[in-house]
């Protein structure tokens, strides 16, 4: 679908690392500076682009030119007015800087993370020759708010056998919160509960590539591979969504794996959230 000209990161800005070309066989390396989310080494998390101007800068600017009025460098006081806006829901203010995430995560994770679509979007446009904000541009043409995830393919690349297994694994909790896994008793086998998921995900992988050699297409071959399969994205999202995201999923409820995607999320934008006045615990109590 992409040639290697179009794979290249959209100048949002400065493009923090180059894509390299890379053998049609194999997923995509991982990127500089990535975070390995879960404790394979396998998953990673990256941030591929940003806005270059100050985040925290840009939330109380946009507040502000409300009033005509505008700030060259972010102070203690707007902190303040930034986490007041955050508070009472003025959320437009946070629409105006955006990030690129490159993803490795199994399938499953990439269900729940799929779902946020707003404010998962960026694109430039330009009228009389001038750039204009996507929100207006939505406004006027009521064009759809999502989605910039895109997703390796695998209709078009055949997959390589990577896929996630907890080192150990969980209950359901004899209480009614289905939401939440708790610790199996002491005496469970997790390596043995281990090697017979590998075992199983290593045969519907066999078959997948069985299938393939008689020549059925990659398109249906993949409808019986488990869902812990490796695949890799990219999500461009706004601050505002970013911290919804967060505010969801770094909550306990939240499946342990996506959590652990969304402390890489925080961790690789902690400078700007500390800068911000935002506090990890405030996102994991939901706010
Ligand atoms: C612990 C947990 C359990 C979950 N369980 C399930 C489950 O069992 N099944 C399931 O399908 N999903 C489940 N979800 C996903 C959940 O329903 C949301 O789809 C997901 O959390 C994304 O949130 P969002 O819709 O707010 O995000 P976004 O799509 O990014 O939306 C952001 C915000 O935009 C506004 N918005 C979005 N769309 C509209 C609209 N059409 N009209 C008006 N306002 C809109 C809302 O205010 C929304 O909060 C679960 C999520 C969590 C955190």
């Amino acid at each position: 679908m992409y040639d290697e000209e179009s794979r290249r990161v959209n100048t949002m800005s400065e493009t923090t690392r180059e894509i390299r070309p890379r053998s049609r066989a194999a997923l995509l390396e991982t990127p500089d500076g990535a975070c390995f989310p879960l404790d394979d080494g396998v998953g990673f998390l990256a941030l591929v682009d940003r806005m270059r101007s100050d985040p925290a800068l840009k939330v109380v600017n946009a507040a502000r030119i409300s009033y005509n009025k505008e700030k060259l460098t972010f102070e203690e006081g707007d902190r303040k007015l930034a986490g007041f806006l955050w508070a009472h829901g003025h959320t437009s203010p946070y629409r105006h800087s955006f990030f690129t995430f490159h993803w490795k995560a199994p399938l499953f994770v990439f269900r729940q993370a799929f779902k946020y679509q707003v404010g998962s979007t960026w694109r430039e446009y330009a009228a009389d020759g001038r750039s204009i904000s996507v929100e207006a541009f939505d406004v006027m043409f009521d064009t759809d708010k999502g989605c910039s995830w895109n997703e390796i393919s695998g209709r078009y690349v055949q997959w390589t056998p990577e896929f996630y297994v907890p080192l150990r694994m969980r209950a359901n909790p004899s209480h009614g919160n289905k939401q939440a896994s708790v610790e199996l008793p002491q005496d469970f086998d997790h390596e043995g509960e281990r090697r017979t998921m590998i075992a199983e995900y290593e045969r519907a992988f066999e078959l997948y590539e069985e299938r393939i050699a008689r020549g059925v297409a990659k398109e249906i071959a993949r409808i019986l591979l488990p869902q812990n399969l490796y695949t890799q994205a990219y999500w461009t999202v706004s601050l505002q969504g970013v911290l919804h995201f967060l505010s969801q999923r770094l909550k306990p409820e939240a499946q342990y794996e996506i959590r652990c995607y969304a402390g890489a999320v925080y961790e690789l934008l902690k400078e700007d959230l500390d800068h911000l006045g935002i506090e990890r615990a405030t996102l994991e109590a939901g706010g």
